[in-house]
This record gives C-alpha cells, sequence and structure tokens, in this order.
C-alpha cells in the first residue's frame, strides 16, 4: 500500500511518541533529578521506538486521529468526513486496474534539461528517488473488468505532478496507440501544471496534447484528482468526452488569489472545488475513489 512518504498532505501526519516539551521539562534540577531524567529520557526512547512512524495519521479535513491501517483499507479516505488524501499512481492503478494487467510503455523516455535550469537535474535525481518513478506519469496498456483500455496516470508525489516535454510525449504517445488499437482511453490527472524548469517547450505540450486528442475517435474519460490545475488542466485533462473528478479536488487554472487580485470581487465558497465545477458544468461527475472503478466500468460499457 501507498507509504506515508508518498503521499503530499505529509504535515498531517502525526508522529507518536514525542513531545514537544521533552528535553526540557527537568530544567535547573538536582544531580538526583538529572540521573532520573536520564533513566526517563531512555524509557521514553525505548517507547519511541516500539511505536513505528505514521502509524497515525491525521484528517487535513476534519482533523479526526485516524488509524492509519484503516483508512489505508478505505483507499485513504476518511471515514469520518469522505476527504480524499492524496494518493499515488502506483495505489491508483490497484484501484482502477485488473491486477497484474498493466503493461507499461514509453518507460525509456528520459527527461532532459533543455534550458540549462538552475538545479533541474538534480531535482529530477531527487524526484525519481524519492518516488521510484521516471517522470511524473505513467502510461500504457491495461484491463479494467476484461476491457483493453490505454492509460495514463500521473503522480503529485514526482515535481508536483507538473508536465515537461517528457509528460506531453507520453500522453500523446498513448493517444495515439489508444487511436491505432482502437482502446478507449483513461487518463488519471494531479498537476500543478506546466514545469517551469522547461519553459516554452513546457507550455507547447498543451497544443500536442490537445492536438492530438482532437483526431482520437475513441472513447477519453478523464479523471481529475486532487489538484488538476493550470496548464493541465488546460489542455488534455478538460477535453475528455467524460470528465470525473473526486470529492472535493481542486481543479483551477490560475490560483483562487490571482483571480481575486485581478477581477476585484470575492470568491464563492467552494470556488475551484469538484463540487463547484459540478454545478457550473465544467466536469460530469463527481465519483468517490471506492466507485472509480465501477463508473469507469460502466461509461465504457456505453460508451465503445
Ligand atoms: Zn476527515
Amino acid at each position: 500500500m501507498v507509504d506515508a512518504s508518498d503521499l503530499k498532505s505529509g504535515g498531517g501526519f502525526l508522529r507518536v511518541g514525542s513531545s514537544p516539551t521533552s528535553g526540557n521539562e527537568y530544567f535547573n534540577i538536582g544531580e538526583k533529578m538529572k540521573w532520573f531524567q536520564k533513566r526517563k529520557g531512555i524509557e521514553k526512547e525505548s517507547k519511541k521506538r516500539e511505536i513505528p512512524d505514521g502509524v497515525w495519521v491525521k484528517c487535513d479535513s476534519c482533523g479526526e486521529i485516524l488509524y492509519r491501517k484503516e483508512i489505508e483499507k478505505n483507499l485513504m479516505v476518511c471515514p469520518k468526513c469522505n476527504y480524499h488524501f492524496q494518493i499515488n499512481s502506483s495505489l491508483y492503478k490497484k484501484i482502477l486496474l485488473d491486477e497484474g494487467t498493466f503493461e507499461e510503455e514509453d518507460d525509456n523516455l528520459r527527461t532532459l534539461d533543455p534550458l540549462n535550469f538552475k538545479n533541474y537535474k538534480k531535482k529530477l535525481k531527487e524526484a525519481m528517488t524519492k518516488t521510484s518513478l521516471n517522470e511524473c506519469i505513467i502510461s500504457g496498456q491495461a484491463k479494467i473488468y476484461g476491457r483493453d483500455i490505454e492509460i495514463c496516470i500521473m503522480d503529485f508525489s514526482f515535481i508536483g505532478g507538473s508536465m515537461g516535454s517528457v509528460v506531453g510525449e507520453k500522453v500523446k504517445r498513448a493517444i495515439y496507440r489508444a487511436s491505432d488499437l482502437n482502446l478507449p482511453l483513461v487518463i488519471v490527472s494531479a498537476s500543478g501544471g506546466a514545469r517551469m524548469h522547461e519553459g516554452i517547450l513546457s507550455l507547447m505540450q498543451m497544443a500536442k496534447t490537445a492536438t492530438a486528442l482532437n483526431k482520437l475517435e475513441t472513447p477519453f474519460i478523464s479523471i481529475l484528482t486532487h489538484p488538476t490545475t493550470a496548464g493541465v488542466l488546460a489542455s488534455y485533462a478538460s477535453l475528455g468526452d467524460i470528465i470525473i473528478a473526486e470529492p472535493g479536488a481542486l481543479i483551477g487554472f490560475a490560483g483562487p488569489r490571482v483571480i481575486k487580485q485581478t477581477i476585484k470581487k470575492e470568491l464563492p465558497e467552494g470556488f475551484q472545488r469538484a463540487e463547484f465545477l459540478l454545478e457550473h458544468g465544467l466536469i460530469d461527475l463527481v465519483v468517490s475513489r471506492k466507485d472509480l472503478r465501477d463508473t469507469v466500468n460502466t461509461l465504457l460499457m456505453h460508451l465503445c
């Protein structure tokens, strides 16, 4: 299952056994007490080791302290308030696809540093080590309830799911394969937008993917997860025949602060959230993670 370090909402993790006051509570004490403190310190240390990190998770929405194993079983959705924790591409693969059917394509494509952008190579290396991925998207063929599909899944934990040349190329190739093999296409998006380290080359991926999709004649289901924003939303993510979003997902082009400054008006409650966008017609469905696989299957039954 998903590892604590794979989740961007890392701030929500509670470390059991540590205390913000430890080390200071016996300040200015006699020798006896110092000895006692040392003993206590040892006991505290051993207690800490008994309880592994990340056993408990704090819900970012309702603040409830949840047993990690319990929410993992619940597909990283808070049982109290239905908050959908951010998850990685590997878990989406498990949730959506028939087990063992995913055959990855284009995993040999590697991101270069065409603009010689400061620290980009280092950042890429770190992201690769952290996520065990080559880029923030995986693509290939798989099955859903026995039906062949072409699928791309983005991963926010790899440089914020930002779209550079390789992401655009992988999406384009997946679209072409769907076309050539007459397969429906499913793309799970999670992105902060175009990758600044590749400048205009990243922006050009918007036109490239949109043009490729324009020629696609098989059904395309776009799944928007938290967050799907900027250049990715403004290209392939919003061009699905059916657009699904997870509950509470942040979906938008520019950030709310920029919009507020530009239009000089207060923004309505829930602005840019999945439910708000459903109400205003930008997306077609808001679907809970546990129903995602069945919903995609039902839609494909109707569309194919
Ligand atoms: Zn909650």
